[in-house]
């Protein structure tokens, strides 16, 4: 079996071998072997970008989300324009460098004209020195230029699974969840010159290994400059709560992602990965664990306190103001048991997105 990670190529079998194989050995080879990958090119830095939860208001309805429209059990909120902007200067003083505004999707007018507001005002109060990531949906090409040419540079747009016949069982079937209109918004924000995020849910209910290998192949294919993507988590107010059976346990479940975080960064070696908020639910050492597997991003939570238990995507996410393990100089002792750094005060740009770019 480590015969098989000698030569990890584009190949799905092998992939999906790797990934169904539960040798102990074959586990810590793979992600030693991702660790030295990531030293040789991107180095032991973990970049930061201050999550701000900006809405929880969706017209969406993803079988699997908290937030979905149809679930009447929440409270909606919108973060206000101030304290947002006021969230971001904050974390530019604390030296993040970059922030990402996450949100339920909306593609009105106003919801439009707000997030492009909120970018120039960000831009405005840190002089132009904290970098934005979006993570707001789908939207048309105008639009996400739109919010470009007003100082956003990067976008994390998840395509949730790659292939068609699992994204529809994980979607409702109609114009507004459709496959072909998300991967085509993933078109258009390399068109419209961002760095590229994808990524995908890890364990969900009838998701195969074959699926997770394709899902590489498809990241690898995309030519991909960032990855987010965690472990699916169950959440009782979501039609895919009823196919909890089906799903493995939790703990194999954050595994599965930690190989599929380490066969990314095998494949692509100088990309931007994030260490998600769904691997520390499962276990409080969940994104130290993936920092060590390779990834080289950090989002600790940001958004006001008064909003944090609104933005309920899944059971246990973690909700306290300021958890502890997200305060950064604990964060960096954290890192530093682990040989790594917390690089301050940067965009932590996606190395890949200039090297593919040619510059
Ligand atoms: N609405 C935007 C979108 O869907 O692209 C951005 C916000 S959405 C909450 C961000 C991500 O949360 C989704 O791409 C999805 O992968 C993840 N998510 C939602 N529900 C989840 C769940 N139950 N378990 C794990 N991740 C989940
Ligand atoms: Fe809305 Fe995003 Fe949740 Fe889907 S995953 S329901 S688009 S917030």
């Amino acid at each position: 079996m480590e015969a098989l990670i000698k030569n990890i190529k584009a190949d799905g079998k092998l992939l999906a071998a790797i990934l169904d194989c539960s040798s102990e050995s074959l586990f810590k080879s793979l992600i030693n072997k991702a660790a030295i990958i990531k030293e040789k090119y991107c180095g032991n830095v973990v970049y930061l970008r201050g999550l701000i939860e900006y809405s929880n208001i969706c017209r969406k309805n993803c079988y699997y989300c908290g937030i979905r429209r149809d679930n009447k059990t929440i409270v909606r909120y919108t973060v206000k324009e101030d304290e947002i902007i006021n969230t971001a200067k904050i974390a530019y003083e604390k030296k993040y460098g970059s922030i990402v505004i996450q949100s339920g999707e909306r593609n009105d007018k106003e919801f439009i004209k707000t997030i492009d507001r909120i970018i120039r005002k960000i831009k405005q109060v840190s002089n132009g020195k904290l970098g934005i990531t979006l993570s707001v949906g789908e939207q048309s090409y105008d639009v996400y230029k739109m919010w470009y040419e007003s100082g956003a540079h990067r976008f994390l747009l998840r395509i949730e699974s790659s292939d068609e016949d699992l994204y529809k069982k994980i979607h409702p079937n109609d114009e507004v969840h459709s496959f072909i209109n998300r991967l085509k918004a993933l078109e258009n924000l390399k068109k419209a010159d961002y760095q590229t995020g994808t990524g995908v849910m890890i364990g969900l209910p009838f998701q195969t290994s074959e699926h997770l290998a394709k899902d590489l192949l498809f990241m690898k294919d995309f030519d991909i400059d960032m990855c987010g993507m965690g472990p699916y988590l169950e959440h009782h107010k979501t039609p895919l709560w009823e196919y909890r059976h089906l799903l493995k346990p939790q703990k194999e479940r954050l595994n599965l992602t930690l190989k599929m975080v380490a066969l990314l960064r095998i494949l692509m070696k100088d990309i931007n990965i994030a260490a998600t908020t769904a691997m520390q639910t499962i276990e409080p050492e969940g994104r130290i664990k993936a920092i060590q597997a390779g990834a080289n991003v950090l989002m600790p939570n940001i958004t006001p306190a008064q909003y944090r238990d609104n933005y309920f995507l899944y059971e246990n996410k973690p909700k306290t103001f300021e958890a502890p393990e997200d305060h950064l100089p604990h964060l960096g002792k954290k890192l530093k048991t682990v040989n790594h750094t917390i690089y301050y005060g940067t965009w932590g740009d996606s190395k890949h997105f200039f090297r593919k770019n040619g510059q």
